[in-house]
């Protein structure tokens, strides 16, 4: 299907250097699934395209959830009184032992997958379960949604709970490499990656085999980085030959390098020699500030990697997070931002709109390549947002619209969605 077509409105996208640009009542063209670019007046040779007129309204581009567990979005918002370890055994443990049975399976990632599709997330990194079934069945519903996915069946052999637990590192790893075998060749947008729970779930046996899947077949590897102060006292315990967390997954060759960078996610206390290491192995933190909140994590300090020019994107961390909302995780970076400059260091200024934006738009959509921007090039993802809602008394740019837009996403609605060009909504 060739798809080549106009959108007019009011756009706002990023740029590489994070500046945001707004053209108001302009065309975005896609032709064959990639952006043309911005005009202010139509050329010549795209008039013939077909014109879908949304003039009054907001077009951005897509955003890139960075990191999120699909099995635990039917509770999200639930158990947000604890703690990491204790949130993990006694929310998420329990919750995604289910997924042993398909037909739950089947239920619970309908809803997931038929939110996400509604959602303002284009392309996602994602969390399924232990379960292989249970992952091909969340798979096989992503690839319907149009939406563009990592999808990682997650490996977990000790520090589980008797009914969610692989039986040891060999049975895991082949059972990923069953999972690898089977799934090959069937998606056209959901991708695997490797997924390894955290340093405490996979055992240094483990580790090493999944370092030798990832080389062997050229796959990326998500997991969770530096997130709570007891988790890494825990992991210097159990790999004391680790420098740093970061580097108990170098020791096991899954930090991934610059053409299969891993995803980190949270990165709180990341610091020192190990944003050394992550920026060596250009891995991506997912910076996912709800989740930091809800279950008392910490704050991330952003503004440090963005200067350093770190890989970053925003993650919801469903269920640690309690929304898909991508708007609402630019919202919550830019508030604790200023909590950390209120409370930690004055000498690092908050997150302001752009920042926050960029790291929804290209800063994570980068991931996937060139995507999250209406340059010329990029992948055609983009949102159509109806903010007439939102009445006032002035009158207001493209990127004040915008600002409204995050914090009262409400009572605005998205029109249409399209990813690589095809139409979703
Ligand atoms: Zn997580």
């Amino acid at each position: 299907m060739v798809k080549n077509f106009v959108l007019k409105g009011d756009v706002l996208f990023c740029s590489e250097d994070r500046k945001v640009h707004t053209v108001p009542d302009s065309f975005v063209v896609c032709a064959d699934g990639k952006c043309e670019g911005v005009f202010t007046e139509l050329p010549e040779k795209y008039k013939g395209f077909p014109l879908e007129d949304h003039s009054g309204k907001l077009i951005i581009p897509g955003m890139t959830d960075l990191h999120v567990h699909a099995p635990q979005y039917t509770y999200r918002g639930l158990g947000m009184d604890m703690e990491l370890l204790d949130w993990l055994n006694e929310n998420a443990f329990p919750e995604e032992a289910h997924y042993e049975d398909k037909e739950y399976a089947d239920k619970a990632y309908s809803i997931f997958t038929e939110d996400l599709k509604k959602s303002f997330t284009t392309r996602a990194c994602i969390f399924a379960t232990l379960h292989r079934e249970a992952t091909e069945i969340l798979m096989d519903k992503l690839e319907e949604t149009g939406l563009v996915t990592y999808v990682g069946k997650v490996n977990m052999d000790r520090n589980g709970s008797p009914a969610l637990s692989e039986k040891d590192a060999e049975t895991a790893a082949a059972d990923t490499r069953q999972w690898l075998q089977y799934i090959k060749g069937r998606y056209q947008r959901t991708m695997p990656i490797l997924t390894p729970r955290f340093i405490p779930s996979c055992s240094d046996e483990l580790m090493k085999e999944l370092g030798v899947i990832a080389e062997e077949q050229g796959l990326r590897v998500q997991s969770h980085l530096s997130e709570n102060p007891s988790e890494i006292a825990w992991v210097k315990e159990l790999v004391p030959a680790s420098k740093n967390y970061g580097d108990a997954y170098a020791l096991f060759n899954t930090l991934g390098d610059e053409e299969h960078p891993a995803v980190m996610a949270h990165c709180v206390y990341t610091d020192g020699e190990e944003l050394e290491l992550l920026k060596k192995h250009h891995t991506y933190i997912a910076h996912c500030p709800d989740s930091n909140l809800n279950i008392a994590s910490g704050i991330a300090p952003v503004r440090k990697f963005l200067d350093e020019g770190v890989n970053i994107g925003l993650g919801s961390d469903v269920a640690g997070g309690a929304s898909l909302s991508l708007v609402q995780a630019m919202v919550h970076s830019i508030q604790v931002s200023k909590m950390y400059w209120r409370h930690v260091d004055q000498d690092v200024k908050p997150l302001q709109f752009g920042d926050a934006f960029y790291m929804a738009t290209l800063g994570g959509g980068s991931y996937f390549g060139k995507t999250g921007s209406f340059l010329p090039g990029y992948e055609f993802d983009a949102l159509v947002i109806d903010d007439s809602g939102l009445r006032s008394m002035r009158k207001l740019t493209i990127q004040e619209r915008a600002e409204r837009m995050i914090y009262l996403s409400g009572e605005c609605s998205i029109k249409s969605k399209y990813v690589s060009g095809q139409k979703i909504i």
